[in-house]
Formats: structure tokens, sequence, C-alpha cells
């Protein structure tokens, strides 16, 4: 509908059952953590959240020419953020039968070679962010393939899309086929013109991506490292710790560092803007450094347990005295999911066997807000004032079993949201916003 009196606005409405994150909690009912509106209105101007309402004053938001996009019902969140995942690995997800070193070998390396053709990875590109919408993720972090062209191709179709995205040309000069390695110079220079073109121009940024000491030189290493020192606001993600035969390869490679994330460090790639993907087999050295350093450690639940990598230890981590920051992140194509309510439900499962539990509210905060902190994006993640106005519209009884469970009554808004981790996915997605924009997953009655 439209509103017809009053004053002329390209303003817009979304009204739905509002969710966001005020901080991270603490345990299952912590309601103080978030703030929801059973009835909300979000007001939305130029592509950024201005208010939250509820629903009865919505006649004060109103005027001429606002569009109000009316989703009564269903919850409104703030659009996922995915903090790991491969674009050049579209085409490796379900990959039958090896570990990580050999599932690159035999799989990923292959796959990423073709991203060399520039109109392939623009082809790619385009079902890349589709894929990531119909899951209602908004935001990702993301590894390219070797090529600069490739990340290129991802940031272009993401600034053309008004998506936020974060992208790496990922270096590696060592260890891997001829077609899919750089030089130590090469990457350096790659990744800082890419930096000049496209980090902060608009939504898009760019990361500092060594693929993981593996592949990477220490010549290749340093000089990334000093790439990062020139530009402190640029994230820096890697890989750490995935794999026992991973880790032993590191110290063979690296016999002068005391562990594998003392490799990255020094380098000087350990810091708050450090995202360490999978950080699985740590020492308690380890532990205490990521703590101190600030650095993330991702956690990608569904790569673990597909590639059998191990069982992140998500409560420990978190503890004190050394608390991590901790994400969580669908590592496709190790991961076997682009859904993060998919990847949550792993998540779940991961810290079942590991004697911990992950409530429904701690798992919606890591996906939103949680996420946005780990990237340091204080306008991403959340649903207030001066927000990116990036929403996903979820439909909990969009499947016959979830209808079916959520009937048997008297569900609170938390055994919702555990039903949506776990039974949810992708067809779960009605709608999402871009800066205010509807994709176009769902036609809402205007
Ligand atoms: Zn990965």
């Amino acid at each position: 509908m439209t509103f017809s009196d009053r004053f002329p606005s390209d303003r817009t409405l979304v009204r739905g059952r509002v969710l966001s994150f005020k901080r991270r909690p603490q345990r299952a009912g912590d309601t103080d953590a978030y703030t929801y509106l059973e009835d909300g209105v979000i007001v939305i101007d130029a592509g950024k959240v201005t208010d939250v309402i509820d629903a009865s004053e919505i006649g004060r938001v109103g005027g001429k020419g606002v569009v109000l996009h009316d989703f009564s019902g269903k919850l409104i969140l703030p659009g996922f953020i995915d903090t790991h995942i491969h674009f050049p690995q579209t085409q490796v997800i379900a990959s039958y039968g090896e570990q990580l070193l050999e599932w690159l070998t035999r799989y990923t390396f292959p796959a990423e070679s073709r991203y060399g053709d520039p109109a392939f990875a623009a082809a790619q590109a385009r079902f890349f962010i589709d894929e990531l919408l119909r899951n209602g993720t908004t935001t990702a972090v993301c590894y390219g393939s070797v090529h600069k062209g490739a990340a290129e191709a991802l940031l272009t179709e993401s600034e053309r899309r008004g998506t936020a995205m974060f992208v790496g040309k990922t270096a590696m000069d060592r260890n891997a086929p001829p077609d899919v390695l750089d030089t130590a110079q090469s990457a350096y220079d790659d990744t800082a013109s890419l930096i000049t073109a496209w980090h902060g121009r608009g939504r898009q940024k760019v990361v500092i991506t060594p693929r993981f000491a593996i592949t990477s030189t220490p010549e290749q290493l340093e000089a990334l490292g000093n790439l990062a020192r020139a530009h402190p606001d640029c994230l820096v993600q890697t890989h750490l710790s995935e794999n026992l035969e991973e880790i032993a390869t590191v110290e063979r490679l690296f016999p002068e560092r005391s562990d594998y994330l003392d490799v990255y460090d020094h380098y000087g790639l350990v810091g708050p803007k450090s995202l360490m993907g999978h950080a699985i087999h740590l020492t308690p050295r380890e532990i205490v450094r990521m703590s101190e350093s600030g650095a993330v450690a991702v956690f990608c639940p569904t790569s673990n347990l597909f590639i059998g990598s191990g069982l992140f230890d998500y409560k420990g981590l978190e503890g004190e005295p050394y608390p991590v920051r901790i994400a969580l992140a669908t590592d496709v194509g190790g991961g076997t999911s682009y859904s993060m309510l998919a990847t949550a439900a792993e998540a779940y499962k991961v810290m079942q066997l590991r004697g911990q539990k992950l409530s429904a509210i701690e798992a919606f905060h890591l996906m939103t807000r949680g996420n946005a902190e780990a990237l340091g994006e204080p306008d991403l993640g959340r649903i207030e004032p001066g927000a990116h106005a990036d929403l996903v519209v979820l439909d909990s009884t969009a499947r016959p079993a979830m209808a079916h469970r959520l009937a048997a009554g008297n569900c609170d808004l938390e055994e919702e949201l555990f039903v949506l981790m776990t039974l949810g996915g992708e067809q779960n997605v009605q709608e999402v916003f871009i800066g205010g924009q509807p994709q176009g997953l769902h036609r809402a009655d205007e």
C-alpha cells in the first residue's frame, strides 16, 4: 500500500515481528540482550534505518509516496552475515571422500583455476550473490581465487546489487598447481591495487587474504604483513589449525616458529582485524595469544564435520581467563550449506558433542550483530537508527514439518528461533532487503 497524505517522501516502511540484538546473550532466556516488537515497523530513509516503532504509531511515519512492505506475522531480522566463504568453491561443495589437504588438491585447486577467465568469474559472481540472498545472507567475507580479476568480478557484482561484501584475492605462492599460484610480489601488488580501487568504494571492502601458511612462502607472508600494517583498517583472513596433518606440515615448513599462530604473528598478521578460519586444535599458548591480540576464531561447523577436521571448542574459547572473540561462518565449499540457519544447527550439534550448549538467541546474535562486531562494522547486523537497512524476512512455517512442530502450542520466541535454526534453511527466507530495497524473492503487497 502507499500512504497518500501529508508529505512527499521516498521513505520505506517494513512491518512485521522485528527482532534485533543489543548485546551478546549470556544464556537462553536472556531477554535483555535483544529488542523484539510483535508488531513493529522499521522506518527506512535513504537505505538506512531511521526508526523502529510499534505498528500502532504507523500513522506518524506515513505520508505521500511512502511505501509499506507488510510482512505482519513474519520475523524480520538483520540480514545474516557469513564471515568465511569461498567464492570460487560453488562447484566444489559436496565433493566426496577427502580430508583437508587431499580435498584441496583433488577438488579445490582445479576448480579455482577456472576463475582466471573473467567472463566465467563474472557469471559465477552473479550466482554466488543470488545464492547468498536466497539464504538471507546480505554480507559475506569472501575468499576469492588467486586471480585478481575474480575478486574484481565479485566486487563489481556486489556494487551493482548494493550489497556490502568483503572480498580478498587469495594469495598462494607454493604447494599448489602453477595455474593457481602467484608470487610474493604479485600478491602484494594485486592486493594493494584492489585496496586502492575498491576498499571503501561504496559498500565494498578488500580483505588481505593469505590462504594459509602451507601455500605461502615466508616472503609472501612478510609482504602481506607489510600491507596489513600499511592498511590497518583492512581485515586479514586466513586459515588456522583446521586439521592435524595441516598443523604438522606447518611445523615442518616453519620450524623456527613456536606454533601455527606464531607463523602469522611473526609476519604481523594477527590482531583485532584478523579472522582466523577454524582454529580447532589450538595450544594453550595460542589461545592466550588469540585472546590478547583480539583476533577472531571463525567457527565453521558444517565444514569441520564434512571434512572431518574436528570439534570447535566454543565454550572453551569463549570463557575466562582468556576469552577469544568468535564468529560463525559457512565455509562453503568445505561447508555444506549456504544457510546460516543450517550452519547454526550444526554448530549446536558440534557443541553437543563437546557437552556444550548453544542457545537459539546466542546463535541468532552470532549470525547478525555478533558477526558484524567480529568484522568491526557497527552499522551492520542490527535494526536500529543509523544501521544499513539490510534485512531478512523469515517465515517459520514455510515447511510443513516446521508448521506442524510449531503448532504443538505455546511456542515462545526463543523456541521458535530454535526450531528455525534446527529445521530451517533457504525455504524459510521469504524476502531480503538490501539498503531498504526488496530483492524480489517475494512479491510484497504495495
Ligand atoms: Zn575456508
